[in-house]
């Protein structure tokens, strides 16, 4: 399991920004996090990923464990070594690049099941197959979105962290991202899904958690915060 216990992050030595999130990741599931702008999940995705460093951020109190073992004083690196990676928003992917130098890129750490997960990649994902050869730079958002999440399958990672796959998106390509999460999370990847989209997120999560400026205020089961009049109201638009 994934776990963050009362964590509190700093960016820039000042701005408290996460204040005290517990959140756990239990293996084999999928779990949502919903939140308005700001409110800190990119924040604590980047915590969980070891990214906090890049954007002079801190974890100035609490942990963040690994089947209880801490890992947030390690590399991004270290980490993905671990099995926790993070799916990069997908304009992040390399442009001069081809589609296939960049599923290479991802699997630079397991060298000798490349060819086997290249052709996982292609199986879930048949539009990247037909596009190996052109350059990243040429894709479309949607397939950007879904190179992205391939990338970081190729290094076989125990913990997928996705970063509003969805945003952007038609509605046609949101539903075969969700249809993906649910495929990977069945072939026994654990998915922690930031989104906006919270219909969405809540449809195929086990779990969810609501944060609020920097605080969890919901920790449900995701049919029970489908059922929630105030998640109803303010993040699925039905009140
Ligand atoms: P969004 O959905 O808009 O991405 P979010 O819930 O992911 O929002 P974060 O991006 O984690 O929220 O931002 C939380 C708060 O931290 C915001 O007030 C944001 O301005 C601030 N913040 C984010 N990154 C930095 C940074 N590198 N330096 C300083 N403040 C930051």
């Amino acid at each position: 399991m994934l776990e963050a216990s009362n964590l509190e992050v700093v960016y820039d030595d000042v701005m408290l920004v996460l204040r005290g999130v517990s959140l756990r990741v239990p293996k084999g599931q999928v779990v949502a996090l919903l939140g308005a702008n700001g409110a800190g999940k990119t924040t604590l995705m980047r915590a969980f990923s070891g990214l906090l460093d890049v954007h002079d951020g801190k974890v100035t109190k609490g942990s963040i464990t690994l089947d209880g073992e801490p890992i947030h004083k390690l590399s991004p690196a270290r980490i993905a070594d671990r099995g926790i990676k993070q799916a990069l928003e997908g304009r992040r992917i390399l442009a001069e690049l081809t589609v296939e130098e960049n599923l290479k890129v991802g699997g630079h750490a397991r060298p000798k099941r490349l060819k086997q997960n290249l052709d996982r990649c292609y199986e879930l994902f048949p539009r990247l197959q037909e596009r190996r050869r052109q350059s990243a730079g040429y894709l479309s958002g949607g397939e950007q979105q879904m190179l992205s999440i391939g990338r970081a399958l190729m290094s076989e990672p125990e913990y997928l962290l996705l970063d509003e796959p969805s945003l952007g998106l038609a509605p046609l390509l949101v539903q075969q991202i969700r249809d993906l999460v649910v495929k990977i999370n069945e072939q026994g990847t654990t998915v922690l899904l930031v989104e906006q989209n919270a219909s969405m997120a809540l449809s195929i999560a086990d779990h969810g958690y609501v944060l609020e400026t920097g605080k969890v205020v919901m920790d449900k089961p995701a049919a029970a915060l489908l059922a929630d009049d105030d998640i109803r109201e303010f993040y699925l638009g039905l009140g």
